[in-house]
């Protein structure tokens, strides 16, 4: 039996012939196999993965939109008890289960009737007023989604609505405690004033600081300009008015004036009013007594008499 292929070629300079072995042709014959094979299951594993792919890429897309329902329900459960905490506060209110609980409503009554001398100071001592010309308040103190970091958070302060370089200016007299750049707690530029009697105010994303660390400032000083510096998405003054390091509702005092002087021992019960206004009475009393008025034309009676005296000598 012949084992061997013959192959003739057959050109213009002649005949050329080839002689194979069988065995030759049988490794072939499974080169060609394997090839084809490992083809046609390449084929199969490609068409197999683009399939699974598809329905990776169907369950991701039903899974993100699971996801966009979930943080659509967490957005609204954060509105909830938003207006659930505002609702507490104001139930607080209405039953007086504030902070101070002993103080009675004729206790603040008679808080209330301090003379106009006696307000007057009052107004120099607790922060009162607007830090800057008033436009409304873009954020409010309380629970809320942080706008940059999107997490639900205690907003310790209000932001004022104001343009960059807007003029702040002291809401009473203190010292400063803190005046520059505070990265880490991202106030950005930060001026925070020591009040008195416990009250502290705080000023930030400032775009400028006029004042120094341990400057004595008087109420209506200019302080600082606006900015938008530190943790901030745009243009507006963080102002925090802290009482022991509690931070207060600032809207009550940023509205707090001669014409409204007993709204705020209503709306904000972390302050033990009572003690602490009888405290400031008893003390401009002291210092300047009623008497003092009487005092002063007695002396100014007894020289002119003394005058009048010596002119008739
Ligand atoms: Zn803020």
């Amino acid at each position: 039996m012949d084992h061997n292929i013959n192959i003739t070629i057959e050109d213009a300079k002649g005949v050329k012939e080839f002689s194979f072995h069988k065995r030759v042709k049988h490794l072939a014959f499974y080169i060609i196999a394997s090839i084809l094979i490992v083809f046609i299951v390449g084929i199969y594993v490609v068409f197999a993965l683009t399939k699974e792919l598809g329905s990776i890429e169907a369950k991701k897309s039903l899974l993100e939109a699971q996801n966009s329902l979930l943080e659509k329900r967490i957005k609204n459960k954060e509105h909830e008890l938003t207006q659930l905490d505002e609702r507490l506060v104001s139930i607080e209110e209405l039953i007086g289960v504030g902070n101070d609980e002993h103080q009675s409503f004729s206790e603040r009554v008679d808080v209330a009737h301090l003379t106009s001398k006696e307000r007057s100071l009052i107004f120099e001592i607790i922060p009162n007023g607007s830090p800057i010309e008033y436009n409304g308040i873009t954020s409010k103190y309380g629970y809320r989604v942080h706008p940059i970091t999107q997490k639900r958070d205690k907003h310790n302060g209000s932001d004022m609505r104001a343009k960059v370089f807007t003029e702040v200016y002291a809401t009473a007299n203190g010292v400063v405690e803190y005046a520059g750049y505070h990265g880490s707690s991202g106030y950005g530029r930060l001026i925070i004033i020591d009040n008195s009697y416990g009250f502290k105010t705080y000023f930030a994303h400032l775009g400028k600081i006029n004042v120094k660390h341990g400057q004595v400032i008087q109420k209506g000083d200019l302080i600082a300009l606006t900015g938008n510096t530190g943790r901030s998405n745009g243009p507006h003054l963080h102002y925090e008015i802290r009482f022991m390091q509690q931070a207060l509702n600032p809207y009550w005092f940023i509205k707090w004036n001669m014409s409204n002087y007993e709204e705020i021992f209503k709306k904000e019960k972390h302050v033990p009013w009572e003690p602490l206004l009888g405290l400031i009475a008893s003390w401009i009393e002291g210092e300047f007594p009623d008497e003092c008025d009487d005092v002063v034309s007695d002396q100014i009676e007894v020289e002119s008499n003394t005058t009048k005296a010596n002119l008739n000598k």
